[in-house]
């Protein structure tokens, strides 16, 4: 059997696929990032599949059991908390691995922050950058003097935390002009789209402290 990649909605229960609920009721096993944030979602849609979890600090462990039950023909779903597996979650490991030892892959489309992100952006879709989050320390500088010249549309993810203080550490290194959009709470209740310039930007979060979960996309340097 192969194993399926699912992806979960990033907020709004809806936002699944007719085709994720099917994999996900007909898999003998569903490796979740937190079984007790999916059962919520699995209760909703009555999944009654068994659960367990496959999380960054236990996907090492976990890969040989995984690879065991795909040899013995097991039908495997992968989801995470939110959006789609290995997109700044664990997943990558797996499915890698799982295609070495010789089975299939099979990614379901759907939820993930990045594609409305940058569709609602207005900025140019056809060619991007995701960057995913930023390295925190050793390697960030660097990584922000590559981007500065970056003539793609570039996407960051950032916690709340941290979305004023890497806007303050952009206009370091970008022009300070450089157009950003910033959405806040994709899909769910409270969402909110900022654009304008990064200096904009810093202004606008120092009145509004940052809430939720967010996504930065940047225009490219190229833009007039
Ligand atoms: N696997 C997910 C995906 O496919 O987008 C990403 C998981 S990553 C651990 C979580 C980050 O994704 C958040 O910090 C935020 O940057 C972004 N994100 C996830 N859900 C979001 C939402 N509803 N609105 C805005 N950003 C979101």
């Amino acid at each position: 059997m192969p194993l399926y990649i699912v992806p979960t909605p990033i907020g709004n229960l809806s936002d699944i696929t007719f085709r994720a609920i099917d994999v996900l009721k007909n898999s003998d096993i569903i490796f979740a990032e937190d079984t007790r944030t999916s059962k919520k979602l699995l209760n909703h849609y009555s999944i009654n599949t068994k659960i367990e979890s496959f999380h960054k600090h236990n996907e090492h462990f976990k890969l040989n059991s995984i690879l065991k039950k795909l040899e013995s023909k097991d039908k495997i779903s992968v989801i995470s908390d939110a959006g789609t597996p290995g997109i700044s979650d664990p997943g990558f490991l797996l499915v890698r691995e799982s295609l070495a030892s010789g089975y299939e892959v099979f990614c379901l489309p759907g939820p993930t922050a990045l594609i409305p992100a940058i569709i609602q952006s207005g900025f140019p879709t056809d060619r991007f950058v995701f960057e995913g989050f930023l390295p925190l320390k050793k390697g960030r500088k660097k990584r922000l003097e590559e981007l500065a010249n970056e003539s793609r549309t570039i996407i960051i993810y950032e916690s709340p935390y941290r979305v004023l203080k890497s806007l303050q550490q952009f206009i370091i290194f970008f022009d300070p002009n450089r157009k950003v959009s910033i959405v806040r709470e994709l899909t769910k209740k409270f969402e909110t789209q900022f654009r304008g310039t990064i200096s904009q930007a810093i202004e606008f979060y120092k009145k509004n402290k940052p809430k939720g979960e967010f996504v930065i996309c940047i225009s490219s340097s190229k833009e007039d």
